[in-house]
């Protein structure tokens, strides 16, 4: 398949909303990361979602939406505290999981009765939507293991020649995905981390808000270990070809640490990137487009700054970044 290159103009928008309107395949800018997009209500689109990233069919994809009204066409029940976080954070890096209507394919949520929803900020993601004129079922625009794209480019590296379209929009501004929050019990519980935060979540609600325990245990496929809830988190994710090694501790401490192994590493012939990032903003817009740059470049090995513990916005950058590293973690 011939893969189109389009525009952020309207013209082409319309163009992209066919191609989805037809059960086609277009990639499109968000905040977070590039999506791969299909007609969330049709299982053939689902489906071919599935093919083209070769990810795992019990993974369910997030269902796009251009306004919070579009939320009762797609959930059984918006209940009153998901509706006051919708209100507060959409549009934005949050996703709601909310008991699903039938209308929604089981191909799309992976067999749940239940459909993760968000409503993106970027425009150009709402316009798609619009134009398309039905939800748009849309996972992370990447062959299924590496690292999210943050760029265009990077998907046409994953993509090129397996979808219909892919818009070449502007880089992510988040970087990392979207908040999944399960809102169909009482208390909202985070399954993925992101930019949008527990004490967000409290802040707007007034009531305590926790992360999926299996999330914060670290490797899932270990024997007696919990089952986390976002079926995608047990999956390893966002892994660079070269390997990666985490340098934990003191930031002083951390990159003397990595500059001394890195020069004895390279004087032994190896092609090694070092990544050091000061705060957690810049590590979530970064870090994937670095892991990509390393891999680009050759790299056989990746020595990278963990983020230090306590922030929860460091704790949702470091769940992405413990999996790249594969839990391979140095205390310095
Ligand atoms: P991605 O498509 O790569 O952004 O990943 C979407 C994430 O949302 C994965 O971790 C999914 O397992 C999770 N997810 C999507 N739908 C649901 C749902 N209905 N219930 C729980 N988690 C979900
Ligand atoms: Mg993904």
């Amino acid at each position: 398949m011939k893969t189109q290159y389009l525009t952020t103009s309207d013209e082409d928008l319309k163009i992209a909303a066919e191609i989805i309107k037809s059960g086609g395949l277009v990639a499109f800018p968000t905040e977070t990361v590039y999506g791969l997009g299909g007609n969330a209500l049709s299982a053939f689109a689902s489906k071919a979602i599935y093919e083209a990233k070769g990810r795992p069919s019990d993974n369910p994809l997030i269902v796009h939406i251009s306004c919070t009204e579009e939320v009762d066409d797609i959930a059984m029940r918006f209940p009153d505290n998901a509706r006051k976080l919708a209100e507060a954070l959409w549009p934005g890096p949050m996703t709601l999981v909310l008991p699903k209507f039938d209308v929604v394919p089981d191909a799309t949520t992976g067999g749940l009765d239940t459909v993760a929803i968000r409503c993106p900020l970027n425009e150009t993601a709402r316009k798609l939507i619009k134009y398309a004129g039905v939800p748009i079922a849309a996972p992370s625009a990447n062959t299924s293991g590496r690292p999210s794209p943050t760029k265009w480019e990077h998907v046409k590296h994953d993509l090129d020649g397996k979808i219909d379209a892919i818009i070449m929009g502007e880089p992510c501004i988040g970087g990392i995905e979207s908040t999944v929050i399960d809102m169909t019990e009482e208390l909202p519980m985070i399954l993925r981390p992101g930019l949008i935060t527990p004490e967000i979540v409290t802040k707007i609600l007034g009531l305590p808000c926790d992360y999926d325990p299996a999330i914060k245990e670290g490797p899932s496929d270990s024997e007696g270990k919990l089952v986390p809830r976002a079926p995608g988190m047990k999956y390893k994710h966002y892994a660079p070809k070269a390997q990666m090694n985490l340098y934990s501790g003191s930031f002083e401490n951390v990159k003397k640490a990595i500059n001394e192994e890195a020069e004895k590493l390279k004087q032994e012939g190896a092609n090694v990137v070092t990544i050091i990032y000061e705060d957690a903003e810049t590590a979530a817009r970064n870090l994937f487009a670095d892991l990509r740059n390393a891999d680009d470049g050759g790299a056989d090995i990746i020595l990278a700054s963990a983020l230090p513990s306590g922030e929860s916005l460091n704790y949702s950058v470091m769940n992405r970044m413990l999996k790249s590293a594969g839990y391979n973690v140095i205390e310095v």
